[in-house]
């Protein structure tokens, strides 16, 4: 199989010209044809002489990962199903608000880190999303986006519901809050992420992209060298014993060393804080007790927290905060000089919402059924 261009970031397109002996300005053409104009057919590339696009297509090819599925929920979210082969499928879905449009995109097919409220890691993993399946997720949203409102990828004209303002990208933010762990799929997920950030790709601004973590913490350090976004950091409870039940990966690294990695990360990253996540899960880490202990954990960080609804799934087993109990969660934290945000849901009625992300999964890891009972700490 040739090598697929979507796989490659600017420098390791501009690597492939040279082994095909051609020059580094190349690489530029072909990310501007590729990611700004949506170009898959190297023959309608009208600035590359004809040969080298006879050549080009004889050696090389453009090929996002099939959409098998296309849904549109009630609120404009949208959702793509995207086929990753041998009967794995993973979700992006984009999110269109006044004024910005918001696409969540997946890293893995499935997820080994088995946190239990989430109802990718109930599937099991499978594999690391190539960097083609992770930008092609990108690419599928900005074309189908672009072809609604009448318009080519790099500047949409709002003539959808839910479009950005003419001249606007359609795409203004990506979240990696998809299926699977970004971090688990380092080397991917980076090259993707440079596609974002790069000026002949998509151009987005390091404060437009947002990564989620769990808390891989020497992954985080790696990010904050190798490619530094915003960064939200998946909480969800405030004592390493409720931790541990709910996001196992909590074990290998404890809330002290994931904390202490927050702190290092903000001397790279593009904004000044950090934001935390933290799903409000009915009676198991939302009692006012919890607030408090949070407040003293997060002490030293700059940060931000955004309280996330639970979005129910089949037998889950948990229920999602009473929206009394999430305000009265966010008024202790506000009242601690906290910044507080509660998600709104969105797009849930087709499954749209976070951690409803499930895809297909031919989960590889065999995982057998475990009952884990899971107390308030
Ligand atoms: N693996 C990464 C990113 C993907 S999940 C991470 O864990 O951070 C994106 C966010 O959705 C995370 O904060 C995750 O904990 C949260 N989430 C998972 N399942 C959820 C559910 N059922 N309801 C609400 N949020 C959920
Ligand atoms: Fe994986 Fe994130 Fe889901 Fe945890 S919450 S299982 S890390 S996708």
């Amino acid at each position: 199989m040739t090598p697929n261009l979507l796989d490659y970031d600017a420098a390791q397109l501009t690597g492939f010209f040279a082994e095909i002996g051609e020059k580094p300005f190349r690489a530029k053409q072909l990310l501007h044809w590729m990611h700004q104009c949506g170009e898959a057919d190297f023959s309608n590339m009208s600035d590359l002489a004809k040969p080298l696009r006879e050549r080009l297509a004889a050696c090389a090819r453009i090929e996002a990962p099939p959409v098998v599925a296309d849904t549109t929920a009630a609120d404009g979210t949208r959702k793509w199903l995207i086929d990753v082969g041998n009967g794995n499928a993973v979700e992006s879905v984009f999110i269109p608000e006044a004024n910005r449009g918001t696409l969540c995109v997946s890293s893995q097919a499935g997820c080994a880190l088995d946190c239990k409220f989430c109802s990718t890691g109930k599937q099991g993993f499978n594999r690391n999303l190539s960097t083609a399946e992770i930008i092609g997720q990108l690419w599928i949203a900005s074309r189908a986006l672009a072809r609604d409102a009448g318009a080519t990828p790099a500047h949409g004209a709002a003539t959808v519901p839910g479009a950005m303002p003419k001249g606007e990208r359609l795409v203004s933010n990506v979240v990696m809050m998809g299926m699977g762990e970004p971090l688990a799929n380092f080397d991917n997920v980076v090259a993707a992420m440079r596609l974002m950030l790069d000026d002949n790709a998509y151009g987005l601004s390091r404060r437009r992209v947002t990564l989620s973590t769990s808390g891989i913490v020497p992954a985080i350090d790696r990010l904050g060298d190798a490619c530094p976004v915003a960064l939200a950091v998946s909480l969800h409870a405030p004592n390493d014993a409720l931790r541990d039940a709910l996001v196992p990966i909590n074990r290998k690294y404890p809330l002290a060393q994931l904390l202490a990695a927050c702190q290092r990360y903000l001397d790279k990253a593009p904004r000044d804080f950090i934001t935390f996540e933290y799903v409000m899960l009915d009676g198991v880490n939302d009692s006012a007790e919890h607030a408090r202990q949070l407040i003293a954990l997060v002490r030293e960080v700059p940060c931000k927290f955004n309280l996330i609804p639970f979005n129910p799934f089949p037998n889950s087993g948990f229920k999602r905060s009473s929206r009394e109990t999430i305000s009265r969660f966010a008024e202790i934290l506000i009242s601690a000089g906290l910044v507080v945000t509660t998600r709104r849901t969105r797009g849930d009625d087709i499954d749209a919402a976070c951690g409803q992300l499930a895809g297909r999964v031919e989960d590889k890891t065999r995982r057998t059924r475990r009952v884990v009972e899971i107390r308030p700490c």
